[in-house]
């Protein structure tokens, strides 16, 4: 079957070949999808950030933020590639200033993500990024703490859709861009 995405079967085929399917990590049951393959490939990765730029367009955003911690790596790329700076958001309690945080719920449990107090400035557009999308938990929680923290959200970009959990149902009221969707 051809892979499918948002930017074009070229794209999605290319992610697609460069994914390891790790059974059973973290925990039992979890098919963890490892996309170092991809980042370790350096035209492989070039062609997929210029990929996300290109959807979003050069000016289409301010700053772009990046989901700790492999949409660092993405949020740095694309952030250099359109000559933007960056914002990561992080886990709770690695930030070292004032912030603000969002808690959401985990399968088991719940986790806080956090961003600081003066990171944006007052409708900055954010093009937000992360590896996978899975439930959406991580960006519904994401994208509103962004907007609390006074930016605007320009779009969101995942390199990874798991469609099968949903995540879109949950995200109906955003603009989700999976350059492959699975
Ligand atoms: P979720 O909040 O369920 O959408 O989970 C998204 C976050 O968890 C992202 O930051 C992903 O990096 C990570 N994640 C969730 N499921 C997987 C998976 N099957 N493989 C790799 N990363 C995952």
């Amino acid at each position: 079957m051809a892979a499918k995405g948002d930017s074009g079967e070229k794209l999605a085929a290319l992610i697609a070949s460069r994914i390891l399917d790790v059974p059973d990590f973290p925990k039992p049951g979890i098919v963890f999808k490892d996309l170092m393959p991809l980042f370790a490939d350096g035209a492989a990765f070039t062609e997929v950030i210029d990929g996300i730029v290109a959807h979003h367009g050069r000016t289409g955003f301010d700053v772009v933020a990046g989901i700790e911690a492999r949409g660092f790596v993405i949020a740095a790329a694309v952030a250099y590639a359109a000559g933007t700076g960056v914002i990561p958001v992080r886990k709770a309690g690695k930030l070292p200033r004032a912030t603000l945080s969002a808690t959401y719920a985990l399968e088991y449990g719940e986790a806080s993500i956090e961003v600081h107090a003066d990171a944006f400035t007052a409708g900055q557009r954010v093009l937000v990024v992360d590896d996978v999308l899975a439930t959406g938990g991580t960006a519904e929680a994401t994208l509103g703490l962004i907007e609390r923290a006074g930016g605007s959200i320009a779009g969101f970009s995942v390199l990874l859709e798991l469609e099968f959990l949903n995540a879109r149902q949950r995200l109906s009221n955003r603009q989700v861009h999976a350059l492959l969707k699975v």
